[in-house]
């Protein structure tokens, strides 16, 4: 792209959410440019829970039967006691997903996922390396300008750049996301140590101990040949300047340790694991001013822990390229408006309930989160 080059839309981040708008905007006959701080994408050792409320919107981009296919299909999301095993829920998945919500629920390595949506891209229209540094409202554009010197002015933009947000940052004023109080722990398990357990490991099982820790496990792969874990657990504060640092199976132990045997399994079969900060941030009064417009954790970061953090920013793509369908370019401010009318209430309540641990602990109906259609769902 030549550095004087207007384009219609611009998505900053070319992540979960804003590699799904970049899709969405371009199926629905728009062009939209996706600008990506990283040089590149790497498989970085982490999974995702993909539910059919989003499942249905990588139908309507045709990335569903692939991704369908790399992807584990749990009959059940289980809840069990860390200590004795006993079951606290079992919430069908499977096929009583695909009947009853519409699509599959997929658990997947979240780098697959990725690179299935950034290689379903028109390539000369994701830029990477492009960190934005600054950007400058006009009358009738919005002026880019990035870290490697590039300049690009936008008709809209959306800001689908995480936590820490720049469009966030210009919409909100400068803040850090407060710390949760609350570390994830990452692993890959070594499949042959978890084999010779010889315990039947499921494919989707959260354990639980006192005061909402846990380690929700999951399969990776189809096959069931990946096998990876990412628990909660709270601590005082987090000193460290990165955004993870190492943690080690010794580590593991002494959190879980004297757990249920299968707990001790998923332990001793730990060879590299992780340990990551939370972040999070109150819901947002503003969505959207001008031209810029947020979706994603740039408007609604959330604990983890009920799996539809990437959820909700591809359900925002989805609802926003209606909302423009709708309206027209031109009418960005009824477009915006009228998205986060859709999306706020729905954003918010699955930010509050991932926040406060307590999704699928005990025998619940789901079915308001993954029945739920953002492809037909009324707009406002
Ligand atoms: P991100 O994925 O953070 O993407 C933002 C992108 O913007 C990045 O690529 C970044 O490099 C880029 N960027 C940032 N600043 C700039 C800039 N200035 N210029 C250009 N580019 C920029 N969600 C689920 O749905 N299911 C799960 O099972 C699940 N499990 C999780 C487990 C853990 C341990 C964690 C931490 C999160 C989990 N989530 C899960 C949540 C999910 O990862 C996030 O909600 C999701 O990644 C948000 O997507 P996003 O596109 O809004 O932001």
């Amino acid at each position: 792209m030549s550095t004087s080059e207007q384009i219609d839309i611009a998505v900053i981040g070319a992540g979960l959410g804003g590699a799904a708008a970049a899709a969405l905007l371009d199926n629905a006959g728009f062009t939209a440019h996706c600008f990506e701080q990283a040089p590149e994408f790497t498989r970085l050792g982490a999974g995702i829970h993909i539910g059919p409320n989003v499942m249905k919107i990588f139908r309507q981009i045709g990335l569903e039967d692939t991704l369908a296919k790399i992807g584990s299909h749990p009959s059940h999301w289980f809840s069990r006691d860390g200590n004795t095993g006993e079951y606290l829920s079992e919430i069908p998945l499977g096929d009583y997903a695909l009947k009853e919500y519409g699509a599959p629920y997929i658990t997947i390595h979240r780098g697959d996922m990725h690179a299935v949506q950034i290689e379903a891209l028109d390539q000369s229209r994701v830029h990477f390396d492009h960190r934005l540094e600054d950007l400058e409202e006009r009358d009738d554009h919005v002026l880019l300008t990035f870290a490697n010197g590039k300049k690009v002015e936008a008709k809209l933009v959306i800001g689908a750049d995480g936590i820490n947000s720049k469009i966030r940052e210009r919409l909100l004023g400068v803040e850090k996301p407060r710390f949760s109080g609350w570390v994830g722990h990452r692993a890959l398990v070594n499949m042959d140590k978890l084999r010779a357990t010889g315990l039947e490991y499921e494919r989707c099982v959260k354990w639980w101990w006192e005061h909402s820790r846990h380690i929700m496990a999951y399969a990776t792969k189809n096959d069931g040949s990946e096998y990876y874990y990412v628990t909660g657990v709270p601590v005082d504060a987090w000193e460290h300047e990165t955004s993870f640092v190492d943690s080690s199976r010794e580590e593991m132990e002494a959190i879980f340790g004297g757990s249920h045997k299968m707990v001790q399994g998923l332990i001793d079969a730990t060879e590299t694991v992780t340990k990551w900060p939370f972040w999070n941030r109150d819901p947002m009064g503003l969505w959207s001013r001008g031209r810029l417009v947020m979706l994603g954790d740039a408007c609604h970061p959330m604990r983890p822990h009920m799996a539809q953090g990437a959820c909700m920013a591809i359900e925002d793509a989805a609802v926003l390229t209606r909302c423009l369908v709708e309206t027209g370019t031109e009418d960005y401010a009824t477009a915006f408006k009228l998205y986060e009318n859709t999306r706020k209430e729905r954003a918010t309540k699955v930010q509050t309930i991932s926040n406060a641990n307590t999704w699928l602990k005990n025998p619940e109906d789901p079915a308001w989160v993954y029945a739920y259609d953002p492809l037909t769902v009324e707009l406002g």
